[in-house]
């Protein structure tokens, strides 16, 4: 199969009909065998309905949906798991993101060899108040990560190598940040391709002020997990040593202008506090550090190391 196409709902009944009906007109014109797996996240409108509707007319169009309404990352990595394509597509349900792009999209993977290509809103049809904040978000995500090539990180138009897909990933609210969980897998072929976006047509967007706090908590959840989580001790270990030791050349020095210097009351110096601080916060660091290693150990997953590629195995 050429393409899969990965769409997270909630409460998109009036797009959903022009959505499918425009992704099938694309892949008959381009000649691709493709499926459709729309994930319902928990919709309380007549959403799943149409979805089932749909799917009695074109078999290409499959449906999970979720007792209840975990979010869109949990909906990408259901979906996720399914997919078969070849190259898998994820875009919005809401007509903001053109199933017109996708052609392209498929040729920077099969044929330009990147493994993800994100879409970039270049020109964005949203109020002032969202396309903003973006901006910094998008500006500190790019700082954080290294990844100085997209302008556009939680674009939910994107395409991925099949394997990308299978070897990532994503809860909470971390769909925002796939470019960067990727990149930490190994995945280090990211293009950007300018996409078209359109003013949503219908319905309300689900997205509050809240997600840039959660986002941004998210973020250094998985810069944290990508460096260190499989070895915790060498940033604990390292930070605390390093506080360790300034605490001790302090009293060590503060010993030697008493013994030798006959300086008065080490105690009334304010550098001893100081000392006395960093040596107390090195050793919690440390212990940090080693709790954090039995942690790792035992985590299930410990082992896991994404594979690129396996001859005669
Ligand atoms: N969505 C979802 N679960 C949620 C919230 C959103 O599956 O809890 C879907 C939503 O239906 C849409 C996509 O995620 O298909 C993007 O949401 P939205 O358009 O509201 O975000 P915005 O474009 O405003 O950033
Ligand atoms: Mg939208």
């Amino acid at each position: 199969m050429n393409i899969s196409i990965v769409i997270p709902l909630y409460n998109e009944e009036e797009s959903l009909p022009e959505l499918f009906a425009w992704i099938e007109r694309v892949m008959k014109e381009n000649n691709f065998s493709y499926e459709v797996i729309a994930v319902d996240d928990g919709s309380k409108d007549d959403s799943w309905n149409v979805i089932r509707k749909w799917s009695e007319i074109n078999s290409h169009i499959k449906g999970i949906r979720f007792q209840r309404n975990y979010g869109k990352s949990a909906a990408l990595q259901v979906g996720f798991e399914q997919a078969k394509g070849a190259v898998v597509i994820t875009m919005d349900a809401d007509l903001q993101d053109s199933p017109d792009e996708i052609p392209d999209l498929y040729k920077m993977i099969t044929v330009d060899g990147f493994q993800l290509v994100s879409g970039w809103k270049k020109k964005r049809y949203d109020p002032f108040t969202k396309t903003l904040p973006t901006k910094l978000f998008n500006a500190v995500t790019r700082w954080v990560s290294d990844i100085d090539n997209l302008h556009d990180f939680n674009c939910g138009l994107k395409a991925y190598e099949n394997k990308v897909v299978k070897s990532i990933e994503v809860y909470g609210e971390m769909h925002r940040y796939i470019p960067v969980i990727a990149k930490w897998s190994g995945f280090d072929k990211i293009g950007e391709k300018a996409v078209q976006h359109q003013e949503r047509k219908y319905g309300t967007t689900k997205f509050g002020v809240e997600r840039f706090v959660n986002g941004f908590l998210d973020l250094m959840s998985i810069t944290f997990v990508g460096r260190y989580g499989k070895r915790p001790m060498h940033i604990f270990g390292t930070l605390g040593v390093l506080s360790f030791f300034f605490g001790l050349l302090i009293l060590i020095y503060l010993t030697i202008t008493k013994t030798i210097f006959g300086a008065v009351g080490i105690a009334d110096r304010p550098v001893f506090y100081l000392g006395i601080l960093t040596i107390i916060v090195g050793t919690q660091l440390f212990v940090a550090g080693f709790l954090g290693e039995l942690i790792a150990r035992n985590g299930a997953d410990r082992n896991h190391y994404s594979i690129g590629e396996k001859i005669n195995i």
